[in-house]
């Protein structure tokens, strides 16, 4: 890199969402010539990509606006905590720049206001043939739409990111099939919803490799198989057309896996929730489900004590919990969010109830986990390897998405990769993870 190019401090916070921002941010820097430097110290400018979703992100966001502050000076902000630029302000002042998620443009005009671009350099002007990449080589997001056309009481991503925009099919299949040739193994598809994919334009036809296809999630899936890659969906809505998905996973061509986010099972909590969809549907959908494709792993979160939730309620969650033993499960006590809906509702739980229902939660959770695990051992699963180190490697099933899924632990075992996807025989587990080895 060319040693004129101005320098920039990067911080990235939140969901997986943004971190796609944040590589799209990166990559327009390093097509423009600037230098992305790990340190405050030395930088001309520093960005901090933020997160608005609940008040420990909004405080974590703050604090990482501080230290760059304090750090160097000349700060600018973006992100979801960006929609709310006086509350930043009141604690920040002295922040330059404050512009809201997915504002690509107003970051790079921000950024060249206080750091004015380098002169044009063939070397450092060239533009990246892929995109910088903020996950390890192996595995990477794939963000097929920004926005949410539903209105959950407890969020206010639509107030953040708006409604829900789709990328043309066509796009994110070039996106794919260039992250697939830069040996990316595995490709995370996410979305605010992911199932919805092209409701907002009406699945209007768009050409890929010459081919009309249809924007729907159906067809992206179908086309994404044919890259020979793990293709796993997060954030799926259970919608009925969801069902016509299951036999790509029958037939190996997706990851039999879903991440369907359900947040409760009480009909009253899901109502004032505003959350879509009925309870009773969503269990016959997963067992239809689990009648078309046994080896579906089946992913969910969940919020206890929210505002209003009786113990009934609350029993009804557990009940739903026995019936539909759910591979993978996340669960947080509810805990409000600035400018949410839910902030007005009567019967807020206190503090010592939830704690105590979220406790209750995980324990029923962990107890279906630890039987579903130990129900592996003796299986011949393909494991992707994350880690190698000297004590072993560490690597993930067709089960396990990573940061928010169990691992799978190979002891000793130093003659894989990074990447590598081998058959290990599973010998041991616990309440979220296995041990295995190699298959010779
Ligand atoms: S579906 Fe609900 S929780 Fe998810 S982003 Fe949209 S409004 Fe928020």
């Amino acid at each position: 890199m060319n040693m004129s190019s101005p320098t920039i401090g990067f911080v990235s916070l939140g969901c997986p969402k943004n971190l796609v921002d944040s590589e799209r941010i990166l990559t327009e820097l390093r097509t423009q010539g600037y230098q992305v430097v790990p340190s405050y110290d030395n930088a001309d400018l520093v960005i901090v990509n933020t997160c608005g979703f609940i008040d420990s992100a909004v405080q974590e966001s703050l604090e990482a606006i501080g230290e760059a502050l304090h750090e160097n000076g000349k700060v600018i902000v973006t992100g979801c905590l960006g929609a709310k630029q006086d509350q930043i302000r009141k604690v920040h002042p002295k922040v330059l720049e404050i512009s809201g998620p997915h504002s690509y443009e107003a970051v790079l005009t921000h950024v060249n206001k206080y750091a004015p671009k380098p002169a044009y350099n063939p070397f450092t002007s060239l533009v990246p043939e892929q995109g910088v990449k903020l996950t390890p080589k192996h595995y990477a997001y794939l963000k097929i739409s920004e926005g949410c056309n539903h209105r959950c009481t407890f969020c206010i991503i639509p107030s953040l990111r708006g409604d829900m925009s789709s990328r043309p099919i066509g796009n994110v299949l070039d996106e794919a099939k260039r992250l697939a040739d830069s040996g990316v193994k595995e490709l995370l598809v996410i979305a605010q919803d992911t199932s919805a994919y092209g409701v907002d334009i009406n699945n209007r036809t768009n050409f890929w490799n010459g081919m009309p296809l249809k924007t729907n999630i159906q067809t992206l899936c179908e086309q994404l198989a044919s890259l020979g890659i793990w293709i796993r969906l997060h954030y799926m809505y259970p919608y009925p057309s969801v069902d016509d998905l299951i036999p790509l996973m029958t037939d190996g061509k997706i990851l039999p896996y879903l991440d369907v986010p359900l947040q409760h099972a009480s009909p009253s909590v899901l109502k004032s929730m505003k959350r879509p969809g009925t309870i009773d549907k969503t269990l016959e959908r997963i067992h239809k489900w689990r009648d078309i494709c046994p080896d579906i792993t089946l992913r969910s979160t969940f919020i206890v004590g929210y505002p209003g939730e009786t113990e009934k309620d609350f029993e009804i969650l557990l009940d739903f919990l026995m019936q539909a033993q759910l591979d993978r499960v996340g669960c947080f006590p509810y805990s409000p969010v600035e400018g949410a809906a839910a902030n007005e509702l009567a019967n807020q739980i206190p503090d010592a109830v939830k704690q105590q229902r979220f406790d209750r939660f995980m324990q029923l959770q962990q107890t279906i986990s630890t039987q579903k695990l130990q129900a592996k051992i003796g299986q011949t699963l393909d494991v992707i390897i994350d880690e190698v180190d000297e004590e072993g490697a560490i690597g993930r099933s067709m089960a396990d998405a990573p940061e928010i899924d169990g691992v799978v632990y190979l002891n000793d075992e130093k003659n894989v990769n990074v990447g590598d996807i081998v058959p290990v025989n599973i010998e041991h587990s616990d309440e979220y993870d296995l041990w295995g080895t190699v298959q010779q």
